[in-house]
């Protein structure tokens, strides 16, 4: 699938600039399977890098200036180096202009370059093709200038630049497009960037993303408000037990202790985040022990905590994750990202997942009158040199 995809983007290359790109890029996309709005809470995330990517070819073009190609919008825009780097209203430049700026500001030097480049992520549904933009194009600069940048400051200046665009992200999603390795999912500690790898081996299931082709406009409000309602119940936590530091510290049990201390929509808030914490441990266990049957049911869980406690869930993510419940084909499926719309995703017995897309995309259409894409997806590799 990726070799069209680095094919045609050389191929473009070569015709823009006339001659062959000096390095090519693979920057991947990412899933997350459980731990979900859990890195701005400090607790820990099982994310993993997947075969879907953005493909860069870089050259040196011993000027001042760069010229960047986005193929699949048929746009380009160029940039001077030496000058003060301004947010532009084309969306898509601010990425790389935010990347440059924070190499720049971070006293990495380098001079200009013509990069091209084109995805297969799909954009805005969760996949983080945003963080992959930021990671390959930093990673690109990196390789033509030979600058000395470990893995996780790649990670951190994509997460600065993307805050510099206006999202103020976690760190999750740049560190997986970074660390991604080939079947095994991370499990990061979003405090401390302290990572282990565990295998990701789903046994006798598949991994499927069903694209609810919706996005609802509470998002960022429901966001911010979260955010905001998190730290208010930490800092109670913190008054009743001064040892608790931070969510990861909270047993449930201590918490269920002040429950009349909160009022009743921070105390869901938190008993999300101190559950979902507990079940990301509990998924690498079953993970480790091959206990998939497990693990399906705590993404299950997750999704019903996201729905009920966390309330970032809406009825056609509901719906999906419902009928997968009541299917046998399906052992675990839940909203994965921040909610709202986006994408679920589902552990699905092999041989079954022809059958199962065919059933979930007529009832979808029937009850929404919208069109449920699906993805199949492997965990790969992270951001890499061709
Ligand atoms: P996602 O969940 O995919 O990260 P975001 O809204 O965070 O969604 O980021 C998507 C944005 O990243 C796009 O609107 C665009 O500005 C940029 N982007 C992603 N992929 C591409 C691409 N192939 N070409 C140009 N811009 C892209
Ligand atoms: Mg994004």
């Amino acid at each position: 699938m990726n070799d069209i995809l680095i094919q045609n983007t050389t191929a473009f290359f070569e015709k823009s600039f006339g001659s062959a790109p000096q390095k090519i890029v693979l920057s991947p996309g990412r899933i997350n399977i459980i731990g979900e709005h859990i890195d701005y809470n400090d607790g820990y995330v099982l994310p993993a890098a997947i075969d879907k990517v953005i493909c860069f070819a870089f050259e040196k073009n011993e000027t001042k200036k760069s010229k960047i190609i986005a193929i699949d919008l048929n746009e380009e825009f160029e940039i001077d180096l030496t000058q003060e780097i301004q947010l532009s209203d084309v969306v898509w430049t601010n990425y790389i202009r935010g990347v440059i700026k924070q190499l720049q500001d971070n006293g990495f030097s380098f001079e200009g370059f013509n990069c091209v480049f084109s995805s297969n992520i799909p954009v805005g549904s969760g996949l983080s093709s945003s963080a992959a933009l930021e990671c390959g194009t930093i990673f690109g600069i990196k390789e033509l200038f030979d600058l000395t940048i470990e893995k996780v400051d790649i990670a951190l200046l994509g997460q600065k630049a993307e805050h510099w665009v206006g999202i103020n992200c976690g760190i999750m999603d740049q560190f997986s497009s970074v660390h991604g390795l080939d079947n095994k999912v991370i499990k990061l500690d979003c405090n401390t960037l302290e990572f282990e790898y565990h295998n990701a081996d789903f046994k006798d299931y598949s991994l499927v993303l069903f694209d609810s082709n919706v996005k609802h406009s509470l998002f960022t409000s429901e966001y911010n408000t979260r955010r905001i309602e998190c730290e208010e119940g930490l800092s109670i936590i913190k008054n009743h037990f001064p040892e608790v530091k931070s969510f990861r510290d909270c047993t449930e049990e201590q918490l269920l202790s002040i429950q009349d201390k909160f009022n009743a929509t921070v105390f869901k808030r938190v008993h999300y985040v101190v559950k979902e914490i507990s079940r990301v441990t509990k998924a690498c266990e079953a993970l480790d022990n091959g206990n998939i049957e497990i693990l399906g049911q705590l993404l299950f869980e997750t999704h019903y905590g996201l729905s009920q406690e966390y309330e970032v869930s809406c009825e056609e993510l509901d719906m999906l994750v419902d009928t997968a419940k009541s299917d046998d084909k399906i052992i675990g499926s839940r909203l994965m990202g921040g909610g709202f719309g986006g994408c679920t995703i589902n552990l699905i017995k092999k041989g079954h997942e022809n059958e199962v897309k065919s059933k979930f995309s007529n009832l979808y259409l029937d009850t929404f009158g919208i069109e449920l894409k699906f993805y199949d997806v492997k965990i790969s590799n992270g951001t890499t040199l061709l």
